[in-house]
């Protein structure tokens, strides 16, 4: 079986880490999805969410698709989350599973400052999708990474959590740039200091 990790803070998740997950499961044939939100620590955002707030809009946005699931591990975990000690789990709890990474162009390039990444390339595929602001270029990676990066075609998003939560504080309309779902949360919880 193969499945695909969609990591991220996801502070808040929006459209273009759906259209991501799903561009990549559609692309390399996954049979799922998991998403998996990273533990943010306190100190990143002055105005923060919490991981239980974060995990709820995950949980409400791919509530309705059949493939996609959610992982809480990093959340509960705590700390600083590296992808190294989540994928070395995944695959002593998951063994018969073919894991793929799933990120955009502004992760790619950061591919060979990841923590243990030739470990990481050794262990599974990535799958880079294009995102403005950022070229695609498995060229400028060392060959040993470009040739575990897989890249997934998407309609280009220009929309980022940090630009989400600048609009909300300033009382502009997220509306359409995050599921419906996330944007009820949103609305409800009074987070980003949207009012309730
Ligand atoms: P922030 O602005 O807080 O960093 P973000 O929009 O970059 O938020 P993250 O949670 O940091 O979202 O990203 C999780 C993953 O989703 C990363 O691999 C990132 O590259 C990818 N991603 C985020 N937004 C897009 C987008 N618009 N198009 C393609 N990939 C994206
Ligand atoms: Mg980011």
């Amino acid at each position: 079986m193969k499945v695909g990790i969609m990591g991220g803070t996801f502070d808040p998740l929006h459209i273009g880490h759906m259209l991501a997950a799903e561009s990549a499961r559609e692309a390399y044939m996954l049979e799922q999805v998991w998403f998996m939100p990273s533990h943010i620590p306190p100190h990143k955002h002055a105005a923060g969410t919490t991981g239980a707030q974060r995990l709820a809009m995950v949980n409400s946005a791919i509530a309705g698709h059949p493939a996609f699931r959610v992982l809480d591990w990093e959340v509960v975990r705590g700390g600083v989350s590296y992808t190294i000690e989540t994928v070395r789990r995944l695959q002593e709890e998951y063994a018969g599973i073919e894991f793929y990474f799933i990120i955009g162009a502004d992760m790619v390039q950061y591919l060979p400052k990841w923590r243990d990444i030739d470990e990481l390339v050794r262990r599974l595929y990535f799958i880079g999708v294009g995102r403005p602001g950022t070229p695609l270029d498995l060229d400028a990676l060392p060959q040993h990474i470009a040739r575990r990066v897989l890249i997934a075609d998407m309609p280009q998003l220009d929309i980022s959590s940090t630009m989400l939560r600048s609009r909300a504080a300033a009382g502009k309309s997220i509306r359409y740039m995050v599921p419906d779902a996330v944007f009820d949360y949103v609305q409800r919880s009074g987070c980003y200091g949207v009012q309730p």
